[in-house]
């Protein structure tokens, strides 16, 4: 049977309605957990985040994947509770934001090892909470260029997509030709890797868009929303027409069915602020007026928020 694993146990493909590929419940860097500066009670995080993704659900919203990674704050416990009182999908992720944001324990530890964990939180469960990773995150660290510790985490992540059918997300799409490589090596089809952040101020100049594309991957415009209009932008954002025309140049060129959008929003921030005015549901508020407006007719908007990421998630196998 097709399916999506998401936190509450197995979904079918057309079970899933609009996605969001790349959120975040909460975000936050290794150890800000240890900071008492931040610190928030379960009924700060609840009161946070529940309403954005009761507004999300209300939008027309089915799927939330949080592409938190393993040392950022993931919580799937929290997850499942979020799920059963909203009515929104979630989808957890394995796996790590880069190398750099990967503690000693896994940093230190052999390509098997890491492969193994993955594995295990795909096809057994994520400790004890009976959910199943529905993704696989990897990343390239801060500096632009992959280092070997993000390769490392790639080998395990293109081993573990490869075996259990599960896609992988990646933080970034710089520097991508080692990531081709990997995944080539080991065998990760392309259709089932998506290149994030392809469209955020600093990195978007920098993302040979095309040569992945052109190479069989999808390309995420995963981070709409953080715009240079936003009254405290941050240092990532792109102006948002600049952002629009660069989508719809991808478009036009005849790469539109591999393209994937999300806002990777924070509900509820760890260690951090956030960034204000800023949620999941700028995909509803402002992406989808901005795209019709632009000429994109309902049945293309359908495929981008539906049937494509539904295509991309579905475990292969
Ligand atoms: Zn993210």
């Amino acid at each position: 049977m097709s399916k999506i694993n998401t936190v509450l146990g197995p979904v079918a493909p057309a079970e899933l309605g609009a996605v969001a590929i790349h959120e975040h419940i909460g975000y936050g860097m290794p150890g800000s957990e240890l900071d008492t500066t931040w610190w928030k009670s379960p009924e700060e995080r609840y009161t946070e985040t529940i309403p954005k993704l009761r507004a999300f659900h209300d939008y027309g919203g089915g799927t939330f994947v949080d592409a938190t990674g393993i040392c950022n704050g993931r919580d799937v416990d929290y997850y499942q509770s979020l799920s059963e009182k909203t009515g929104v999908h979630i989808v957890a992720a394995t796996g790590f934001v880069g190398g750099d944001t990967a503690l000693p324990h896994f940093a230190r530890a052999s390509v098997d090892y890491i492969t193994e964990v993955f594995v295990h939180e795909i096809t057994e469960e994520i400790g004890h909470t009976g959910a199943k990773a529905g993704v696989i995150k990897v990343g390239v660290s801060r500096g632009g260029r992959m280092t070997e510790l993000d390769k490392k985490i790639y080998r395990a992540g293109a081993r573990a997509g490869a075996t259990t059918g599960v896609s992988i997300l990646t933080h970034l799409a710089i520097d991508p030709e080692p990531a081709l490589a990997i995944f080539a090596e080991e065998g990760m089809p392309l259709d089932k890797v998506l290149f994030g952040h392809a469209d955020d101020g600093v990195n978007a100049p920098l993302t040979p868009d095309t040569r992945i594309l052109g190479a069989g991957a999808r390309l995420g415009f995963d981070t709409f929303g953080y715009e240079t209009e936003l009254p405290d932008p941050p240092f990532w954002a792109r102006p948002r027409q600049e952002r629009l025309d660069h989508f719809l140049r991808l478009s036009e060129e005849g790469w539109f069915d591999r393209l994937l959008v999300s806002a990777d929003a924070n509900c509820s921030p760890l260690g951090w602020p956030g960034v204000k005015g800023h949620t999941v549901n700028y995909i509803f508020e402002q992406l989808l007026p901005d795209l019709k407006s632009a000429g994109v007719d309902d049945d293309s908007l359908h495929r981008l928020l539906v049937d494509n990421p539904a295509a991309f998630l579905t475990i292969a196998n």
